[in-house]
């Protein structure tokens, strides 16, 4: 049931278009994908599946897809290839607008809907994917991986902690906020439950808070992107008009988002409203495709820029960088992060873009490609790595189609059998790297991680 009192505020906010929207959040939700065009191009995906997707307006890789077709299931979603997200959350990257080289700081990240996208539009910047909530970074760090993402570094700290540690050095920063999630009542009825007017406030405030410390983190000229998943002006615009009255280094920009609702400015109390709210946008679930978001781009226009700190590496020692030259020889074409510096700690290593920000003294999960784990004089090349590779990054490739019952066999984590050298191989599925085998006269081992089979 949708709540009653929520029923009452939508129709004083929006009149008789209100009924449009009650009836939209009766229908089922909107299934969107949006395609890795570090693996392939949309195009490309089209061929591969002929699927019936059609665009998203707003996001050049982002199509509809009826859900019937379960792609979360299909093999190519554990090959990285898209990631399921509802087509309106693909506006909020689609505003930040990374460009390469940037350094970019997600602060609300899992399950890393945005951070992904975000990594696709950066190519090789930095992006720093932080999660405070730790039930919710596996989920994040498994998301990462399939992207086959290098440059992202996972953190799990407060937003407070985050603009102490750092300051005003990220030309990017995103606060995807928690919120009442009103544009979650139909794929999560649950946030139904959890829906009241006092929630609504409560996240109002918490947003009110978290966006000021997220603006400590923006350096002069970089930009600050809010956004929710909710209807409610007091967490939409009236967030943005306290902050930006308390705010005066910051302005507001257009989102450049086609197909979009503007900002409400009549939804703000006289002391605050400015015309300038209607240049946030707003995605209703009656008026476009998805669930509903709302975003804002906002720009810091004046502050001092503190010199940028960057994380000191120690790198492998030579003996271990050996063993990964080793690796690479015997089981690679060639090698694929060439630009990175490769770090060891402990057992495991790491491949690291150069500059990242300083990162002693935080929660730090993950920096860079976990390229493998280093035993008994040998790597053992991680999942992660096999995500990162293209088709043509390995020696030994052992192609399984979607439509292969070994596929199937491979990914519930059983033993395969396939004539060929012996050695490390890459699974593909349709060309693209799925994990890991390990083969031996004709016996392929399977080292498919334990956490993802899917027992069939
Ligand atoms: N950006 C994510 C994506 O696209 O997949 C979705 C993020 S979700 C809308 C909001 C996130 O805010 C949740 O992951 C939640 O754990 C986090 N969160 C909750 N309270 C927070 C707080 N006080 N500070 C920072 N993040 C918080």
């Amino acid at each position: 049931m949708i709540p009653q009192r929520f029923s009452e505020r939508m129709r004083n906010l929006l009149g008789s278009e209100s009924e449009r929207l009650l009836s939209a959040l009766a229908e089922p939700p909107v299934m969107g994908l949006r395609v890795n065009t570090f693996k392939l191009t949309p195009a490309a995906l089209q061929q591969l599946t002929s699927w019936p997707i059609s665009p998203v307006p707003w996001c050049s890789t982002g199509f509809v897809i009826p859900d019937e077709l379960r792609p979360g299931k299909h093999p190519f979603h554990a090959a990285g290839l898209y990631y399921l997200q509802d087509p309106s959350a693909m506006a909020v990257a689609e505003t930040l607008a990374p460009k390469a080289g940037n350094w970019v700081l997600d602060l609300a990240a899992a399950p890393g809907g945005k951070s992904t996208h975000l990594l696709s539009l950066l190519g090789k910047g930095v992006l720093i994917a932080n999660e405070v909530a730790r039930g919710r970074l596996k989920a994040l760090g498994e998301n990462l991986e399939r992207w086959g993402s290098t440059h992202a570094v996972i953190t799990n700290n407060e937003v407070a902690r985050l603009a102490q540690g750092w300051g005003a050095v990220f030309d990017g920063v995103l606060l995807d906020a928690p919120c009442s999630g009103e544009g979650m009542f139909r794929k999560a009825p649950e946030a139904r439950d959890h829906w009241s007017e006092a929630a609504v406030l409560g996240c109002a405030a918490r947003q009110e808070a978290l966006l000021a410390e997220a603006a400590d983190l923006v350096r002069p000229g970089g930009v600050l992107v809010y956004s929710t998943c909710t209807f409610a002006p007091e967490e939409n615009e009236q967030v943005i008009a306290k902050f930006l009255a308390a705010h005066p280094e910051f302005e507001l920009l257009p989102t450049g988002l086609s197909g979009v609702s503007p900002g409400e400015p009549l939804w703000v109390p006289t002391s605050w409203r400015s015309a300038k709210l209607g240049k946030a946008a707003r995605l209703w679930p009656h008026r476009q495709i998805g669930e509903g978001h709302f975003v804002a781009k906002l720009r810091r226009i004046a502050g001092d820029a503190p010199a940028r700190a960057y994380q000191p590496f120690i790198p492998a020692p030579g003996a271990t960088r050996a063993l990964w030259r080793e690796f690479v020889s015997a089981a690679l074409t060639s090698d694929p992060v060439p630009d990175l510096v490769l770090v060891a700690q402990g057992e495991q290593l790491y491949a690291v873009p150069e500059q990242l920000p300083r990162l002693s003294g935080l929660s730090l999960l993950r920096a860079g490609l976990w390229l493998g784990t280093l035993k008994k004089g040998r790597l053992e090349p991680s999942h992660a790595l096999a995500l990162a590779l293209t088709g043509s990054g390995a020696q030994r490739t052992l192609e399984l189609a979607p439509e292969n019952p070994q596929l199937a066999h491979y990914l519930a984590g059983d033993v395969l059998e396939a004539a060929g050298e012996d050695g490390w191989l890459i699974i593909t599925v349709a060309g693209f790297p799925i994990g890991w085998g390990k083969r031996s006269q004709g016996i392929v081992k399977n080292r498919y991680p334990k956490g993802l089979r899917i027992t069939h």
